[in-house]
C-alpha cells in the first residue's frame, strides 16, 4: 500500500520501484467520467479488457453534463436530420471545413478521420440510446432547449468559411428539454448506463493522484486515492487520461493561457479541471500543445435581430464579420487594442440583450454622433465607421468582413443604442482547448512524435479535433471526446504490453 497522499503529484510519476505490491490489477484505467472517459471506457470494454474508472467526483457528467449536448456531425451525404431537411453534407466540405476551423495545426489525419467516420458515429450514439429527432431549427439558435436537432452551431455560412466548403448545418441536438436542453447529462448518464453494463469496475470519489511509471517512463499505473487512502492500481494495457482541462488552474492559465485572466471568473467548468491530467501526461515527456487556444463566447444573440448590428472596439473599428459563430467573434474582440468593445443598434433591429449575457446599454442617442460623443470616442472615428458600413449596407454588401447579406441593414433607424460588450464585464465564458499531443488513437506523443507507451488520452485533456478558438464550432469539443474517446478504449484495450518499446 502506498503510504501518504501529499507524497504524490500529478506532474511526477511515481517510479515503479517504489511500487512494493499493486492494490488492484486491471488492463485498462480510464481517469474521469464525462463524456470522453466514458466513451473510452465503453468501447475498451466492448474490446473485451478489463476497465477500471476512476473518477473525483461522487459521479458521473463532469463539464460533459453541463452542456447542451450539441455535436457536431455530417458528411457521407448527411445524418438523417441533415438530409430530411434538404441537406446533402459532402464528406469533402464537411472535411474542409473541419481542417480550417482546426487553425493553422489543424490534425490532418484526425478531421480525416472524423469526417470520413462522423455518419457512423452518429449512428452509435443512437444505438446508445440517445435520441435524435430529425428536425430542423434554421437561423441563428443556440441551445433551444425545445428537444429539436438540427442547428447551424459553427462559422460554416459566414465568411471566411463559407469561400471553402459549401455551408451545411451540422450541429446535431439531442432530444431533450429545459435549460440547455440538459443533453450533455443525457448523453453522459446514457453512455454511463451503457459503461455499467458491461462491468466497468467504477470507482467515484476517486482521484487519481500521479502515474506510475517504470525506468523507461513506460506506464504502468496510477496511484489513486482510494476511501482516503493512496492505492497502487496496475493497468496492464494501458492508461487513459480523460480528466478534462486546465481552465480552473491559477498557475497553469497564468502560464499558457493568460489571456483568461481577462475573463473573469466565467470558466466553464464542473469544478475539476484543474489540469491533472495534462499535467500527468508531461509527467512521463508527453508534449503539450496548443496550451493557449481557448473557446470563449459572446453571445450577442439571443436576439437573434443584433446580428444585424455591428461591433467596434474602442478606436470606434469594426472588426469582424457579426454574423460569424460568437466564438469566432469573442476571439476576434480579445484581439482588439483596449477592453471596450461596443455592439451598434438601431431601433429597428434593438431588443432586450439576454440577462445572462451581462451586455448592457451603455449610450443611447438620437444621432450616431450624439453615441459617439457620449462614449467618449474619437470625433469621427465612430460617425465614418457607421457612415461606410450604412453606404455599402444600402446595396446589400458588407466589402470590408463579407457579412451575408441575411444580416445587412442599414442602421439608420432611430433611436440609436450602443451596448457594452466590454471583455471582463460581459458574459465571456471559456474552457481551454490545449492539451496533450496525442495520434487519433489516443496514444500521447512526446515532443519528439514518440509514443509515450502505455498512455492515452482523450477530451479535453489532449489538443484533439477543436484546437483554435477562432474556428471552434458548437458541437466539436463533444464530437471529439466521444468519437477519439472510443479510438483511445479501443487502442488501449487492444495494446500488447509486451510489444512496445519507446
Ligand atoms: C454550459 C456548457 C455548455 C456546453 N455545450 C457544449 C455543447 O453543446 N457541445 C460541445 O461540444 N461542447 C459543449 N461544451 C463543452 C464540453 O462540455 C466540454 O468541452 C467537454 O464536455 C469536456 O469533456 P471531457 O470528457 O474532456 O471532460 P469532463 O466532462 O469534464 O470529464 C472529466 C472528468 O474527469 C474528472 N477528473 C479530473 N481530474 C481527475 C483526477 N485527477 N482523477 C479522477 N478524475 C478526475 C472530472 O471530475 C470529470 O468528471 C459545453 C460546456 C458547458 C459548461
Amino acid at each position: 500500500m502506498a503510504e501518504n497522499d501529499s507524497d504524490y503529484n500529478p506532474s511526477r510519476a511515481c517510479p515503479l520501484s517504489e511500487v512494493s505490491s499493486w492494490d488492484l490489477e486491471t488492463d485498462v484505467i480510464v481517469v474521469g467520467y464525462g463524456a470522453s472517459g466514458a466513451s473510452a471506457a465503453l468501447e475498451a470494454a466492448v474490446e473485451g479488457a478489463e476497465v477500471t474508472l476512476f473518477e473525483v467526483a461522487s459521479g458521473s457528467g463532469g463539464t460533459s453534463a453541463m452542456a447542451g449536448g450539441d455535436i457536431y456531425l455530417g458528411g457521407n451525404g448527411g445524418t438523417p436530420a441533415q438530409r430530411e431537411n434538404g441537406f446533402e453534407d459532402d464528406t469533402e466540405d464537411f472535411y474542409r471545413y473541419m481542417l480550417m476551423a482546426g487553425g493553422a495545426d489543424a490534425d490532418e489525419a484526425r478531421v480525416r478521420l472524423y469526417a470520413d467516420h462522423a455518419l457512423e458515429h452518429y449512428v452509435w450514439l443512437k444505438e446508445q440510446g440517445i435520441p435524435y429527432r430529425n428536425s430542423y431549427l434554421p437561423g441563428k439558435v443556440q441551445a433551444p432547449g425545445t428537444g429539436d436537432c438540427l442547428i447551424w452551431s459553427g462559422n460554416e455560412d459566414a465568411w471566411p468559411y463559407n469561400e471553402t466548403a459549401k455551408p451545411c448545418p451540422r450541429g446535431h441536438l439531442p432530444e431533450a428539454i429545459g435549460e440547455l436542453g440538459g443533453g450533455g447529462r443525457m448523453l453522459v448518464d446514457k453512455l454511463a448506463a451503457r459503461v455499467e453494463a458491461l462491468g466497468v469496475d467504477i470507482h467515484c470519489d476517486a482521484r487519481v493522484l500521479c502515474l506510475v511509471a517504470d525506468e523507461a517512463q513506460q506506464v504502468q499505473g496510477v496511484v489513486v486515492r482510494l476511501e482516503g487512502q493512496p492505492r497502487f492500481a496496475r493497468a496492464r494495457r494501458g492508461v487513459i487520461l480523460c480528466a478534462g482541462g486546465f481552465a480552473l488552474n491559477e498557475e497553469m492559465v497564468k502560464k499558457y493561457a493568460p489571456v483568461i485572466s481577462r475573463l473573469g471568473d466565467d470558466g466553464l467548468s464542473a469544478g475539476h479541471d484543474d489540469g491533472s491530467g495534462i499535467r500527468m501526461g508531461q509527467s512521463v515527456g508527453g508534449a503539450a500543445i496548443h496550451m493557449d487556444e481557448i473557446f470563449t463566447t459572446l453571445p450577442i444573440y439571443p436576439p437573434a435581430s443584433h446580428v444585424k448590428g455591428i461591433l467596434i472596439n474602442e478606436q470606434g473599428q469594426r472588426f469582424v464579420n457579426e454574423d460569424a459563430y460568437p466564438g469566432r467573434v469573442a476571439i476576434h474582440c480579445l484581439r482588439q487594442v483596449g477592453d471596450h468593445i461596443y455592439m451598434l443598434v438601431d431601433d429597428s433591429i434593438f431588443e432586450q440583450p439576454s440577462e445572462f449575457s451581462r451586455i448592457e446599454i451603455a449610450a443611447v442617442g438620437e444621432s450616431w454622433s450624439e453615441i459617439e460623443s457620449e462614449l467618449g470616442l474619437l470625433e469621427g472615428t465612430l460617425t465614418s465607421t457607421i457612415s461606410l458600413f450604412n453606404r455599402h449596407a444600402a446595396e446589400g454588401k458588407d466589402p470590408l468582413f463579407h457579412k451575408n447579406p441575411n444580416y445587412i441593414k442599414p442602421l439608420i433607424d432611430p433611436p440609436f443604442a450602443a451596448l457594452a460588450c466590454h471583455i471582463g464585464q460581459a458574459f465571456y465564458p471559456y474552457f481551454t482547448l490545449g492539451g496533450l499531443s496525442t495520434r487519433p488513437t489516443g496514444e500521447v506523443l512526446t515532443v519528439d512524435a514518440e509514443v509515450v507507451p502505455g498512455l492515452y488520452a482523450a477530451g479535453r485533456t489532449c489538443s484533439g479535433l477543436p484546437r483554435s478558438g477562432e474556428g471552434y464550432s458548437s458541437g466539436m469539443s463533444l464530437g471529439d471526446c466521444t468519437f477519439f474517446g472510443r479510438y483511445a478504449g479501443r487502442a488501449a484495450a487492444r495494446r500488447d504490453p509486451a510489444s512496445t518499446a519507446r
